[in-house]
This record gives structure tokens, C-alpha cells and sequence, in this order.
């Protein structure tokens, strides 16, 4: 029973150090989050040790009288908490709750339609290499060239000519709003399901601060270690009941074997304190944090530089920086932030010029410092940081702009009240 710091020195120091690095610095990737300190003692309990193939109240194994309760609960919060009919809390990340969807309700072979992963779709909407490119057929749909939305007229084009058995809406980078019920009428006018990937959003859905695709979609997805704040993992909402039977028989025996029990804890744990004021209140922050950082972005001085914003703006708690016109490109910029300490990833723009190793642009995020309590002044002060690190010139001193990181940080701690995790 020894502790880890005795039993495993080098890994207990390397953990320290993460918790150093997350502390020290401003994490700014979209996809990213601080998790609650509750979350992580769920997470990191006796429930690891626990098999329970099966479901609740139906499991292939004995002794689950206690992680039944625990999975119901968690059911029956992530239910309220997006109005759903029915949820299965039990995908072991985002790619396999998008794997049990297709594999639930549609063949190899058939035809999906997702957003293009240049133009900011998943990797399961239908990537080449990714299970979902290998199995079906994939028409990706794609952004307008002028104003980097999604063409609904190209959508539906497309679903008429290709007739798809699934249309996916969701997006990894992306920074405006999706319209559902059209996604859903031209699903119907082709007799295609709609599957909703909502993992970026869930928790601006979850804060009512986005519209809900539940009352559009025949099934929606998500993580819920992004906005939604809670630990790595996936769940799948329908209020289709028979839709719901075949996702659980996707999910457990069709893609999985046994649920990881001590996450779905965790998983229990983030939904309910998705469903608190204060949740709301933080999301509000992400989503001024996020408008701040645009705004700057597109100021003179900023755009003199080559740079630009994609779509002009966000509705969502992400911006996607445009280098396309700039020297700078996606890796450098990535580059010279993570020298003043914050951290983001480049990404592929629509109708990038540069490969997909180095990128033209940047996605950065406002989820994790909105959980770390930064407020307008404070994503004010973040957003004059990061334009100024990418406007200056190669080799220019950023000593100045990392002492107002480190500000930044100090002011708002990181799980103040834990002395380390290792
Ligand atoms: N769906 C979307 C839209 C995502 O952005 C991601 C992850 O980035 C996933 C699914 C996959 O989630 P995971 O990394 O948990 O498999």
C-alpha cells in the first residue's frame, strides 16, 4: 500500500511536474480543460478495480450493486441535464461514442456525410485512415470560401445527389453556430439519421448559452472532457427508444467490453456541477473570454500583420486565427507562444496553402482559463499578450510579454487548496 511517491518516485515527480507546467502557464487549447478536484477522486477510486460488463440492473458480473448506482446516477443527470430521453455514460472517449453510433445504426459500405477535417471536421466524421474514412463512403461537406460557414445549400446538394444513410453535424474547429433543424430536415428529406457530435459545445449547451441539438438530432455525441469540464470519455444521447437499444448494444458488446466504472463516476460528478449556477456564470466568461480575443485579433494593427480571424469572429468558446497572409505560420506562431508560456495548437484553416504538419493557423480556446476564474479584464489583458507575441518580429525579446503570463497565473491559482497530486 504504498504511496506513489514511494512506490514510483519517477512518475509521482513527473505528475508534479505537469501539475507545475498547467499551473505555471495559461492553457488556451480549445479542446482542454481543468477538471474539478472531485472529478479526479472519483476518477482516481476503488471503482478502477471493477468489472461490470452489462448495464445497470443487467451486468455480466457479481458485485456491481454499488456501480449500478453510480452508472444510474450518471444517467440520469447527463439526462436532465440535456433533456434527453435516453443516455449510455459508458463511451470510453469522443472516437468510440462516434464509432457506436455508426456502427448502431448504419453498414460498411454505406454513405456518411461530416464536415471536412480541413475545414474543421473530426477525424470520425469520416477521415480517410479513421475507422469511419475505412468502413463507409464519405462525402464531406465543406465551408463557403467568403465567409468560412457552412454552405447548407452545398449540404443539401450534396445529401440529394449522394443520398446518405447518416449526416454528422459537429465540428473540432469551428467558431460559429450550427442550424440543427436544417441539418435535420435535409437528413429527413433523404431518409438519412442526423448524428449531432456536440463534444466542443456541450458545455455552453449544458449552460443553455447554445442552442441543444437533442430535439433535433436522431443522436447526439459528445466528450465531456472539453467545455463540459468533466473527466476523458464520451456519451451518447437519443429520445428514440429504439434507437437507444441498439446504441447500448453498440456500445457494450458491439465496440467495448467493460465500462470504466470509476470514470463514469467522474463523468456522475461533472454533470452535476454542469447543472449549477455557478457553471453557467463560468461558461458566460468562456464565451466574453473567447469575443475578447476575437475582437483584438481583428484590430488594425493586428490585421497590418497578415493576420487575420476565421469567420470574422465566435459564437463559441473558441477563435481560429488566420496566418494564411502572414510570415508566421501555424508551427511558429504555436512556437511563440509556447515560448511566453501558453499553450495552443496550430490547425489547418479552410483552403490552407500550407501542409498539414505546419498549418496556417491557430486554435485557441478560453474553456480552461474561464475555469481558473479569468474574468473580461483578465481575458482583456490575455488577448493584448497574444497579439502582440504574434505581431512582434523574429528574435524580438517576449521576456516582457511572459512576466504578464506569470501575472496572469499567479492571479488566478490553479487547485489552490492541493499541495500535488504525485
Ligand atoms: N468529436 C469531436 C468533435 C472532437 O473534437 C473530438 C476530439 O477532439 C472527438 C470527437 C474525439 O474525442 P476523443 O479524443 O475523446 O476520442
Amino acid at each position: 500500500d504504498a504511496e506513489l511517491s514511494a512506490l514510483d518516485p519517477e512518475i509521482a515527480a513527473r505528475i508534479d511536474d505537469e501539475l507545475t507546467r498547467q499551473r505555471g502557464g495559461l492553457e488556451m487549447i480549445a479542446s482542454e480543460n481543468h477538471t474539478a478536484v472531485a472529478v479526479m477522486q472519483a476518477q482516481g477510486s476503488v471503482l478502477t478495480n471493477k468489472y461490470a460488463e452489462g448495464y445497470p440492473g443487467k451486468r455480466y458480473y457479481g458485485g456491481c450493486e454499488h456501480v449500478d448506482v453510480i452508472e444510474q446516477l450518471a444517467i440520469d443527470r447527463v439526462k436532465a441535464l440535456f433533456g434527453a430521453e435516453f443516455a449510455n455514460v459508458q463511451p470510453h472517449s469522443g472516437a468510440q461514442a462516434n464509432a457506436s453510433v455508426m456502427h448502431a445504426l448504419i453498414k460498411p459500405g454505406d454513405t456518411i456525410m461530416g464536415l471536412n477535417l480541413a475545414h474543421g471536421g473530426h477525424l470520425t466524421h469520416g477521415m480517410k485512415i479513421n475507422f469511419s474514412g475505412r468502413l463507409y463512403n464519405v462525402i464531406p461537406y465543406q465551408v463557403r470560401e467568403e465567409d468560412h460557414r457552412i454552405d447548407m445549400a452545398e449540404v443539401e446538394r450534396l445529401a440529394q445527389e449522394h443520398k446518405p444513410q447518416l449526416i454528422v453535424a459537429g465540428w473540432s474547429a469551428y467558431a460559429r453556430q450550427l442550424d440543427f433543424a436544417e441539418f435535420r430536415r435535409i437528413a429527413d428529406s433523404v431518409g438519412a439519421y442526423l448524428m449531432v457530435d456536440m463534444a466542443h459545445f456541450a458545455g455552453l449547451v449544458a449552460a443553455g448559452l447554445h442552442p441543444s441539438p437533442v430535439p433535433y438530432a436522431h443522436v447526439t455525441t459528445s466528450t465531456t472532457h472539453k467545455t463540459l469540464a468533466g473527466p476523458r470519455g464520451g456519451i451518447i444521447l437519443t429520445n428514440d427508444a429504439d434507437i437507444a437499444k441498439k446504441i447500448n448494444s453498440a456500445v457494450f458488446p458491439g465496440q467495448q467490453g467493460g465500462p470504466l466504472e470509476h470514470v463514469i463516476a467522474g463523468k456522475a460528478v461533472a454533470f452535476k456541477i454542469a447543472a449549477s449556477a455557478e457553471f453557467k456564470e463560468r461558461q458566460e466568461r468562456v464565451l466574453a473570454g473567447a469575443r475578447i480575443l476575437a475582437e483584438r485579433l481583428v484590430q488594425p494593427d493586428v490585421t497590418a500583420k497578415g493576420i487575420n480571424v476565421i469567420s470574422g469572429g465566435t459564437d463559441v468558446h473558441l477563435v481560429l486565427v488566420d496566418l494564411r497572409n502572414c510570415e508566421l505560420d501555424g508551427q511558429q506562431a504555436e512556437d511563440r507562444l509556447a515560448e511566453i508560456d501558453i499553450t495552443v495548437n496550430r490547425n489547418a484553416v479552410p483552403f490552407d496553402p500550407r501542409p498539414p504538419m505546419v498549418t496556417s493557423g491557430l486554435r485557441i480556446g478560453t474553456p480552461a482559463l474561464a475555469t481558473r476564474g479569468f474574468g473580461e479584464a483578465a481575458f482583456a489583458e490575455v488577448a493584448d499578450i497574444i497579439a502582440e507575441a504574434l505581431m512582434a518580429d523574429a528574435g524580438t525579446d517576449l521576456s516582457g510579454l511572459r512576466s504578464r503570463v506569470e501575472a496572469l497565473a499567479t492571479a488566478h491559482p490553479l487547485y489552490p487548496s492541493v499541495a500535488n497530486f504525485g
